[in-house]
């Protein structure tokens, strides 16, 4: 209901106009489903906060202040994303911008399910290598005293102090051998003694809370920190009297522990991972259609990460796919070929991007064929008769036997748009269900969430429909709650927070 695009009164062939009728049905959250979502949404965040091993986990992350904007130092920081190792050395100075410097590495995509060892090798070797670039830089700055590390690992994990994670499940498509149930913070350290390299890790830091505590040390309007990316999640600063699963571990855990949760008042905030990408794993309100349920199955970790499956960047293209899949099965879609002339001539205004797409071409059968990136691109198409999006199609997909180009026709692509659409508004829709609930929870109703990830940053429509949905659900002006894009949570974040853990009362420096 939010747009209304060029084209879109246009008539569809019966039989396509037939299955968007069922689609938008199928794919429409309205604003008393929403509200119903985010009251659930609300539960399970109390559960978690309660007891351990609830739908949704409200990690502990022992970051236990807002940053004040002061701190300083030198910190290296580690990212480790879906598809890039992030190295970054971080300088926090009074009265300046940080100072960032920093080096990409690409994971090799057989490292996703690969072993722990092939990982951290891979990781400290980059290490190596940059403090071999930059040996000045990293060695300037404390003489002899090593360089504290900040580690950005954006995955869900149980912490009994801030120097150590334990990985509770892989998410996001990663099936790294031997990582589960154990601490990705030791087995760091011992890739990083290997090479005897003069790096300290002092903080294991999830994603979100890196945004939130980089936004923070920037914006003190910032209430959560939230990816919108491959995968989705949030964090916020809980008061510790609210969390009466940490009262337990304060009172039961080891001695390292109960220093770290010793120190807290009751009074005092401690900044929860949520995790929310796991809402509603009993499958209790979340509207699930028959694709969500082929995405669950034909993932590594069935019935884990419900929500996120809905909404996140890495499933939406996939949950394209799996619509036209379908449609093509029972009406007969896609039947037409493009002579390769057509794309190789160049006539037509193929760009070379395209050209080069040609080569890795999938079938539409090929799971995760199409990205979000696709689905964005398809949705924002204004070119006259949808020639771009004609000419990505022919660059992404081909025909199972001949390998001919899919060369949609005209009704076709109007019906993928409007397809893409609804996928992409009911993601951000429900996106917006996890922010409103810890809003609720926090009794705000006005401030920034700042954002991150390629969904929030990418996607053009993305905070317009997420912001429309917040009001609606919190019955709100729109845009009280703002979308705000999160800083560099990875790098300033990491680097804040380490310096936050150096200078705590609690550090021990084990
Ligand atoms: C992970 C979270 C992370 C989020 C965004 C989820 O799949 O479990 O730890 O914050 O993705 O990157
Ligand atoms: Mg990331």
């Amino acid at each position: 209901k939010d747009e209304v695009e060029p084209g879109s009164n246009e008539d569809l062939p019966p039989g396509l106009q037939r299955e968007l009728d069922r689609l938008e049905k199928l794919f429409t959250v309205d604003t008393e489903m929403l509200k119903k979502i985010t009251s659930r949404f609300g539960e399970e965040l109390e559960q978690g906060l309660q007891e351990d091993h609830q739908n949704i986990p409200m990690n502990i992350t022992w970051v236990t202040s807002r940053p004040t904007g002061h701190e300083q130092g030198t910190f290296l920081t580690l990212d480790l994303g879906g598809t890039n190792l992030r190295v970054c050395l971080v300088t926090l100075a009074p009265a300046s911008r940080p100072n960032i410097m920093q080096h990409k590495f690409k994971v090799p995509t057989h490292f996703l399910t690969g072993t722990a060892d092939q990982l951290f090798d891979f990781i400290s070797s980059s290490m190596q290598e940059f403090l071999d670039q930059h040996p000045n830089h990293a060695r300037g700055w404390s003489g002899n005293a090593p360089l504290p590390l900040g580690f950005t690992f954006s995955y869900p994990a149980t912490q009994e102090r801030i120097d150590h994670g334990i990985l509770q499940t892989w998410t996001k498509g990663w099936d790294v051998k031997g990582v589960e149930g154990n601490d990705v913070a030791e087995m760091l350290r011992k890739a990083i003694q290997k090479r005897s390299l003069p790096i300290k890790l002092v903080a294991v830091v999830n994603d979100t809370t890196g945004a939130l505590i980089a936004s923070s040390y920037n914006d003190p309007e910032t209430i959560i920190g939230a990816i919108f990316g491959t995968g989705c999640n949030a964090a916020y600063m809980e008061q510790v009297s609210h969390i009466p699963k940490l009262a337990r571990t304060r009172s039961e855990l080891n001695s390292s522990t109960t220093e770290s949760a010793r120190l807290l008042d009751d009074e005092g905030l401690m900044a929860i991972n949520c995790e929310y990408g796991a809402f509603d794993n009993s499958h209790a309100v979340l509207p699930r259609t028959l694709y969500d349920e082929i995405i669950d199955q034909d993932s590594p970790r069935p019935g884990e990460q419900s929500f996120e499956k809905m909404s996140a960047g890495l499933y939406l293209g996939e949950i394209f796919r799996l619509v036209l899949v379908d449609v093509r099965d029972r009406e007969g879609i896609f039947r037409q070929k493009t002579s390769h002339e057509f794309i190789s001539a160049g006539k037509h205004g193929v760009s070379s991007e395209a050209k080069e797409a040609k080569e890795d071409r999938k079938g539409l059968d090929d799971a995760y064929a199409l990205d979000t990136e696709f689905l964005a691109l398809i949705e924002n198409d204004h070119s006259p008769d949808l020639v771009e999006s004609r000419l990505r199609f022919e660059a992404h997909l081909h025909h199972p036997q001949s390998l001919a180009p899919i060369s949609p026709s005209h009704n076709e692509l109007l019906f993928c748009r409007r397809i893409a659409q609804l996928i992409a508004i009911r993601g951000a829709r429900l996106c917006a269900c996890g922010v409103s609930a810890i809003c609720r929870r926090l009794g705000v109703n006005k401030g920034h969430v700042a954002a991150d990830g390629s969904v929030a940053i990418k996607h053009p429509h993305f905070k317009k429909r997420w912001e429309q949905a917040v009001a609606e659900i919190l019955d709100l002006e729109k845009g009280r709650v703002e979308l705000t894009s999160a800083e560099d949570g990875s790098g300033i974040g990491a680097g804040v927070i380490a310096a936050l853990t150096l200078k705590s009362d609690s550090y021990n420096g084990q």
